[in-house]
């Protein structure tokens, strides 16, 4: 309540100042003419600019902690005429900053339902509305309002960009292209890979309807819109799995490291399952050696890690971890000494470790796990969001491929 009364307080200064002014113009106006407070009177101006009843009350309202009332009252007091309709907008748009989106809905339709509103006035005001309802998740009305104003020639970029969330909210994904297409002309923006993971996300909704074949179709248009677009290469690769085309899924998993290689770390299962199938598995950890080798990741060495301790058994293990530490001094990679610690410990018995130096280690290990556990797995690119686990659209920013695995664990 009192967060609202506070926010409250500029509004009634907005009505304060509005009639000040209008005091001070009349006041103004009057002395020029010749006249004078005197005058004024006699003219009757002094009653027309004077503080009115609304305010009042609405301060009144106000002290004793009714903030509708104070709200309504307040937006009478400011009549709707050609010197006024900033002041609405303005009003309207605080309050939608401020999460008061029923109040600035309020306040623009009151704003639109007035004819002497210029066309220019009126589509600003209806752009205002539309945003108000998208900030309230009304996705109909807000889509009908911002179709309305692509339709009176206000096809500018911010338009098309909030008719591109809604149909992103809405998992519209075919509408969502066509209108990342539009953008595309209009800005000659690089729309891209969004358009390439609506492909991605309609071949999703085939998949899990059945329909494999068309799930390609769409997998291959994304590639064709992005050819980087590591998640239609790894969707592909699972495709390729599920028919049993071990070699072809192998192609589409090496290809993510050329697309994107900070998402590598993700398909090191799958790439293993695929050469074990083959009886290749040699050649799994030769590719991935060399990844590694070529560009460091602390999430692709402790994918590697896990896989020749589960092939070559532990001290095969700790030896590639000591190579690897010898070779990136610079990096630090947590998780990977981490396992290296649950190592230790699982294999304390065949070592002359004594059981005070064990407890230790255990130690050691458990304070890093706690550690380790409020760490992110990703991080976004575009906002600096961290998450546990991979989202292709970030669910801070909404931008698509930019939240990735970690490359560098941070160390705060
Ligand atoms: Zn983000």
């Amino acid at each position: 309540m009192i967060r609202v009364l506070f926010f409250l307080l500029p509004v009634a200064a907005i009505c304060g100042w509005y009639f000040g002014y209008r005091s001070s113009s009349a006041a103004v106006n009057a002395s020029a003419k010749g006249g004078g407070l005197s005058s004024n009177v006699a003219n009757g101006s002094n009653n027309k600019n004077a503080m009115p009843e609304e305010y009042f009350a609405g301060l009144n309202y106000l002290i004793n902690e009714q903030p509708d009332k104070a709200v309504d009252a307040f937006v009478k007091v400011i009549a709707v005429n050609s010197d006024t309709v900033e002041m609405h907008l303005s009003l309207g748009n605080l309050f939608r900053r401020r999460g008061e989106v029923d109040r600035a809905i309020r306040v623009h339709q009151n704003l639109i339902a007035r004819p002497q509103l210029t066309k220019e006035q009126r589509s600003y005001a209806l752009s205002e509305l539309a945003q108000d309802y998208l900030r309230a998740g009304v996705l109909d009305r807000a889509e009908r309002l911002f179709l309305e104003l692509v339709e009176m020639g206000k096809s500018d970029i911010a338009n098309y960009n909030f008719l591109l969330s809604i149909y992103e909210k809405q998992k519209d994904w075919r509408q969502a292209i066509a209108m990342a297409q539009k953008l595309t002309s209009v800005s000659r923006g690089k729309m891209w890979t969004p358009i390439a993971y609506y492909y991605c996300e309609l071949a999703e909704e085939a998949l899990d309807q059945g329909l494999i074949d068309q799930a390609e179709v769409y997998l291959k248009k994304a590639l064709v819109q992005d050819r980087n677009c590591a998640r239609a290469s790894i969707m592909l690769g699972n495709l390729a799995v599920k028919g049993a085309h071990y070699k072809t899924a192998i192609h589409f998993y090496r290809q993510v490291q050329k697309q994107d290689s900070d998402f590598l770390p993700e398909v090191v299962p799958q790439l293993a399952n695929c050469y074990e199938q083959l009886g290749k598995i040699e050649e799994f950890f030769t590719f991935v050696k060399v990844a590694l080798q070529e560009s460091y990741s602390g999430s692709l060495a402790l994918a590697l890690v896990k896989y020749i301790d589960r092939y070559y058994g532990a001290k095969a293990t700790i030896d590639f971890i000591a190579t690897q530490h010898s070779a990136n001094q610079h990096v630090a990679s947590l998780r990977v000494l981490e396992y290296l610690l649950h190592l230790c410990i699982n294999n304390a018995g065949s070592t002359e470790m004594s059981v005070q130096v064990q407890s230790n280690v255990a130690l050691a290990r458990q304070l890093l796990v706690s550690f380790l556990n409020n760490k992110p797995y990703c991080r976004c690119s575009n906002c600096g969001l961290g998450t546990k686990r991979i989202y292709w659209q970030c669910p801070g920013c909404m931008r698509w491929a930019t939240l990735k695995p970690i490359r560098k664990f941070e160390i705060e």
